[in-house]
């Protein structure tokens, strides 16, 4: 007997798994265009996944736990959705905001602008040498990004005096750090040096949202009739690709729900897919499917977010970047990797958030496996 004419599954045309903005966008599209026979399963209690904007309790100021910028406006769907609906409003103002960046050392002495500039050129160019491997199709002398700055940082520190050395190695560092939360990797030496250059950054500025990220997901969730969206709906197993459900997809969930349906859309993270897509698809998924899980990285990328009483910085200050004297403290500390005596290490800055209405909120982020 097929399993879709049992009394306790749910059945609908199409499943959408996660109600991040990847499957929200996918609702709000088939909704816009008359169609609602649809369900979201979603596995946490509230619907936009890694867009989180949270209230801080009782200070009516919202803080971004996930994403936080629009980063480049041309051909960005979330720019649009946001600039379209005024949620950029605000962005005039901007030009009021703070803008400048200091760099600090461990015992919180500034750095002079010119070494820091001539730090970020070379830097820069560094960068560029590293898109340039797959964007010209050149050959990668190193696996890794990791290597190849670690021996390119290197050849330009060698002939520096100690003091010199050690002050645009705590630069070089700190930009390095910053990478590894661009590329969304815990470590450089994760992330292909040929492949690098392949990642499209969209031109454009970047952009804040002043009444937070969620409000985009909002515009969305406008659209999708609520009752479709059903939250704590952890799914377990997807039984696909069989004719036993007249070639419906039968989709199990944790809390002991079935559902059947004509298409499924699938818009867990890489992480997710990467931990459990052995058991999470019945038969699995083909073979090459789960050799580009299996090859594509995935690493953690925290935020932080500090509130104090009273700002912390001189009010013109945007981004304070953290010099952290890594080799030393290599040097000095029994077990210098023990995350809970170093964590903060790896906080490369903080950086003023909606400096001109909450001056004393700072955020930051942080990648590794600090989670664990
Ligand atoms: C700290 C941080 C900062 C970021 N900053 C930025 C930024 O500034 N700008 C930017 O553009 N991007 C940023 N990003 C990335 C951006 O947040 C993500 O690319 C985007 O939100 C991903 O959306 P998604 O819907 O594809 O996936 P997700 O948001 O991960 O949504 C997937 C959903 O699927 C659900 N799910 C997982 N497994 C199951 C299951 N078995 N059953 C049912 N549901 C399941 C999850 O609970 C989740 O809600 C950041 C991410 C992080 C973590």
């Amino acid at each position: 007997m097929a399993t879709d004419v049992h009394e306790s599954i749910n059945k609908t045309k199409v499943l959408i798994i996660g109600a991040g903005i990847s499957g929200i966008s996918a609702a709000e599209f088939m909704a816009k265009n008359g169609f609602t026979d649809f369900k979201i399963l979603e596995a946490s209690n509230r619907t936009g996944g890694r867009i989180w904007t949270y209230e801080l309790d009782g200070k009516g100021i919202n803080v971004e736990m996930g994403a936080n910028w629009i980063h480049g406006i041309e051909r960005n769907p979330i720019f649009q959705i946001a600039d379209s609906n005024g949620l950029l409003q605000l962005r005039y103002k901007d030009k009021g905001l703070r803008h400048k960046n200091v760099f600090l050392t461990e015992t919180g002495q500034e750095v002079n602008q010119k070494t820091v500039k001539d730090v970020d050129f070379s830097y820069g160019l560094l960068i560029q040498q590293c898109e340039e491997f797959y964007q010209m199709e050149l050959y990668a002398p190193y696996d890794s990004v990791g290597e190849y700055m670690h021996y390119e940082i290197e050849e330009k520190l060698e002939n520096l005096s100690d003091d010199e050395r050690k002050l645009r190695e705590m630069i070089f560092d700190q930009h390095l750090k910053q990478e590894t939360v661009v590329s969304g990797c815990n470590d450089l030496n994760d992330v292909s040096l040929g492949e690098f250059g392949c990642y499209e950054e969209l031109p454009g500025v970047h952009y804040t949202i002043p009444p937070g990220f969620q409000s985009v997901l909002d515009i969305l969730l406008n659209q999708v009739p609520e009752n479709n969206i059903l939250l704590e709906h952890s799914v377990k197993c997807i039984h696909w690709g069989n004719n036993e459900n007249d070639g419906r997809v039968l989709v199990e969930c944790e809390n002991g729900k079935k559902f059947s349906a004509e298409h499924v859309i699938v818009t867990c993270s890489l992480g997710v897919l990467k931990a459990s897509c052995d058991r999470m698809f019945e038969p699995p998924l083909p073979k090459e499917k789960k050799e580009s899980i299996e090859k594509l990285g995935f690493g953690i990328v925290d935020r932080l977010n500090l509130y104090f009483d009273e700002p912390i910085v001189d009010a013109d200050i945007f981004r304070v970047e953290l010099l952290w004297d890594d080799h030393q403290y290599k040097d000095n500390v029994r077990n210098p990797t023990d995350l809970a005596t170093s964590w903060f290490r790896k906080i490369y800055s903080f950086e003023a958030v909606h400096s001109n209405d909450f001056p004393s909120l700072y955020c930051s982020s942080v990648v590794g496996s600090l989670t664990n």
